[in-house]
């Protein structure tokens, strides 16, 4: 039997609040005792002294792009990039070639990942049929092959029949519905938030109200199903005000919010540079501010990256012509440790419980995102206070689309632990 002790470590569970130096005794795929004073005989020993121990970080959003799109990642290269991140689960979105759309796809996924991941990788599958938002998709069969949620993410469910269809039979089956709201007659295809910024730019706008109008809707289908649902990557004031409302009335309602849209704001893009081009997209100062304010307030339920590589190729077209999206697994402890923690918003438990414990509520990982004797063996080691610069010719996944090159970050993963194992280790 495979034993590794960690010693020494700040053990911190937002579940219990335990906060203090112990140490951690893992035996095969579990977690066996949280104590003072371990010893174990033929134990892999981790000196963790001065560094926080951590539930496994947990990643409800991210594009693997396989099948379809090796060229641009894949679930090997996405979960050693999640593991240098210090994730140690990651949920892969639905949107490949072919999306996840029935069990088939589901269990192919699965099956990669058993073969070549480094990380858990748990699917999401489709709400409709190619997520074309006509038809549902195969949810209960999707459901009984593995996937830990719904979602169409990159193509909001613009029909609301069909969207509280899904989230009927989302009910039944006890998965939480996670949407992309963007209303896309609003968006229109724009390129980055409408404002000031888009005018002076001269860059067709996407204004925040594409993305309110359809929460709002969302919350009054959840009113009406009583459907857990989840909002991907929130991004305005408006949005998480509506949000905060739904939940102070009990409805079973969750969001995430993405490390970028918490630094940047549409005036801190380099102008016309893709690697700032999201959807959706960065918006205004008020609204980063809300954001801060939202996780500040308990709103905000888990940070998500919305890891989405993009090859070279594709990012270097000008800018109206390049696809969405940012890479993101590498640099969102940093990012979050920066404008969270080290600026004295929220304290660290409160950070761990958004990368571990809320998403691990989330999507029902009832063994996940806990640090205690029984608890699957995952576990997150970081420095909060190291010094270093981000290169992101140095990531471990495919793609180089990230805004965050070339900045200096406090704060950084150490240790990567999945199922008893180290898988990566700075
Ligand atoms: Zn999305
Ligand atoms: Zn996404």
């Amino acid at each position: 039997m495979a034993k590794l002790l960690i010693k020494n470590g700040r053990v911190m569970d937002p579940e219990t609040g335990h906060d203090q130096v112990a140490d951690i005794l893992i035996r095969d795929r579990y977690v066996v005792r949280v104590g003072q004073n371990l010893h174990a005989i033929a134990a892999t020993l981790f000196d963790a002294t001065g560094l926080v121990v951590a539930p496994g970080f947990i990643d409800m959003h991210v594009h693997l792009r396989e099948p379809g799109f090796e060229h641009a990642e894949t679930i090997e290269t996405g979960s050693r990039a999640a593991a240098g991140g210090g994730f140690t689960s990651v949920c892969a979105m639905p949107n490949t070639q072919p999306v996840n759309d029935d069990a088939t796809v589901t269990r192919y996924v699965l099956e990669r990942a058993a073969r070549s991941a480094v990380v858990n990788v748990f699917p999401i599958g489709a709400i409709t049929k190619n997520s074309a938002g006509q038809e549902l998709a195969a949810i209960g069969s999707m459901k009984n092959a593995g996937a830990v949620a719904i979602s169409d993410d990159g193509k909001p469910v613009m029909n609301s029949r069909v969207m509280r269809r899904a989230m009927e039979f989302a009910r039944v089956f006890d998965l939480p519905v996670i949407d992309h709201c963007e209303d896309l007659e609003l968006s229109a295809g724009g390129d980055m938030h409408e404002g000031l910024e888009s005018t002076r730019l001269g860059l067709k706008g996407s204004p925040g109200c594409a993305e309110d109008v359809m929460v709002a809707r969302d919350l009054l289908l959840v009113e009406v199903t009583g459907a857990r649902y989840h909002t991907a990557h929130v991004s305005t004031r408006r949005s998480l005000e509506l949000i905060r409302e739904a939940k102070a009335r009990g409805l079973p309602v969750s969001c995430e919010v993405t490390p970028h849209h918490l630094a940047l704001a549409d005036a801190d893009m380099i102008p016309y540079d893709s690697h700032y081009k999201m959807r959706p997209p960065l918006r205004s100062r008020q609204d980063v501010a809300a954001l801060a304010d939202g996780v500040a307030a308990g709103v905000v339920d888990a940070i998500a990256t919305d890891h989405a590589p993009h090859p070279g190729s594709e990012k270097m077209q000008e800018f109206e012509r390049c696809p969405h999206g940012v890479i993101g697994l590498e640099t969102a402890l940093a990012v979050a440790l920066q404008v969270l923690v080290h600026s004295g918003r929220i304290p660290l438990m409160r950070l761990v419980e958004l990368f571990t414990l809320g998403p691990a509520r989330i999507l029902g990982l009832a063994s996940r995102g806990r640090l205690s004797a029984g608890m699957a063996a995952d576990v997150t080691i970081f420095d909060p206070d190291v010094e270093w610069t981000y290169d992101v010719n140095r990531s471990l996944c495919k793609a180089r689309n990230s805004p965050f090159d070339g900045r200096k970050f406090r704060g950084a993963p150490v240790a990567t632990v999945v199922g008893g194992r180290i898988v990566w280790q700075r």
